[in-house]
């Protein structure tokens, strides 16, 4: 099958355009023939390398998957060939006490596409069945694959690790990312009182607005602090919702109120940061660590997305041999929400509810 991987570190030559071995669902996997793959940052760390981790290369890019279901392996038989699909990024061993407790991303054994396993920059994709979810209705495939990585993340850090709650205020970091244009939307269904957000860009403050957020900041130009504090009289936000790291840690550590809390998904500035313990606990802190979130939530989600309530938010679309093209423009951070990449024109179309759907 033709597709990228990533065999040795390096820059954009480090994704090895080619035709490799197709990949066989053994017993309880599905095949997927892959429509449309989003991007994420991780795709850009498996290329370049990150100090101290080890990948297991060569290796497929690609976390976030939507296509349609193209074979299944042994034991599998309540699936029909050619039914659309999305695909949960995260693969677990589906029976240790994480697992059957229903928090699957705690599973010691618990890998991404694209990380521990290959994703889907390629024609196909293998997985376990119970990581292929009926593609939400009315999602074309593009904003399907664009949609699953970002709202389990942004929904598990606001409503589960933060728990966020109905009239709290609530400070968005970074607002142009994917992660953080869920992050409003999902702030917003909370119930969120006011809906702070910090970016780059005129246009990326403007795209915050129209997805719910109340106060925009552009940090280039303002103290966000400061701007938070005056509008809550202040007090400060309830919670920070974080991924900069350690170049922001401190200011929004700041910018919370007593009892506030500073929720993190990643580092992106840096995993380095310095600040006064004090803070903590005259102020009641709460520093609270997230990474994806669990099936069941997944499928909240696309009731969420099927709903209205939640919408996927698509920057650009790059066909998938131009793959390098769009892992550059993702570096530039110039986009507001994903880079999709696509195997056919048919990726930007909505597929039709598929025969013996109807009665789900
Ligand atoms: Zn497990």
């Amino acid at each position: 099958m033709k597709g990228f991987r990533v065999s040795g570190h390096g820059g954009p030559e480090a994704l090895e355009w080619g035709d490799w071995p197709e990949p066989v669902p053994g017993p309880g996997e599905v095949r997927v023939r892959v429509r449309a793959c989003a991007l994420n940052h991780l795709d850009l760390w498996l290329r370049n390398g990150v100090p101290g981790h080890r990948f297991p290369l060569p290796l497929i890019p690609g976390s976030e998957v939507a296509g349609d279901v193209e074979s299944t392996g042994p034991g599998v038989d309540d699936l029909a060939i050619g039914e659309p699909c999305l695909v949960a990024p995260g693969v677990a061993c589906g029976h240790c006490d994480s697992c059957t407790a229903g928090e699957d991303h705690l599973c010691a054994r618990y890998g991404l596409l694209g990380e521990h396993r290959d994703g889907g920059y390629s024609e196909f994709v293998v997985v376990p069945r119970r990581n292929v979810l009926q593609i939400p209705r009315g999602l074309s495939y593009v904003q399907a694959a664009a949609g699953p990585l970002v709202f389990l993340t942004a929904w598990h850090m606001l409503a589960v690790r933060a728990g966020l709650r109905r009239n709290e205020d609530v400070l968005i970091q970074a607002a142009g990312s994917g992660v953080s244009s869920a992050g409003i939307q999902i702030a917003h269904e909370l119930g969120a009182r006011r809906i702070f957000a910090t970016a780059g860009s005129a246009a990326k403050l403007e795209a915050a607005r129209e997805l719910g957020a109340t106060h925009v900041f552009n940090y280039r130009e303002e103290d966000f602090v400061r701007g938070v504090k005056e509008a809550t009289g202040g007090r400060g936000v309830d919670v920070v919702f974080d991924h900069v790291g350690g170049e922001t840690f401190e200011r929004s550590l700041r910018a919370l109120a007593r009892g506030g809390r500073i929720v993190l998904c990643g580092a992106t500035s840096g995993g380095d940061a310095r600040f006064n313990l004090r803070a903590i606990f005259f102020k009641s802190l709460s520093i609270v660590g997230s990474t994806m979130g669990s099936l069941g939530e997944l499928r909240q989600i696309v009731h969420g997305f099927e709903r209205g309530i939640f919408r996927p938010i698509v920057a650009a679309t790059f066909p998938l041999e131009e793959a390098p093209a769009a892992q550059e423009a993702l570096a530039s951070r110039t986009h507001f929400g994903k880079i999709v990449l696509t195997a056919d024109p048919g990726a930007l179309s909505v597929p039709r509810p598929f025969a013996g759907e109807d009665a789900a």
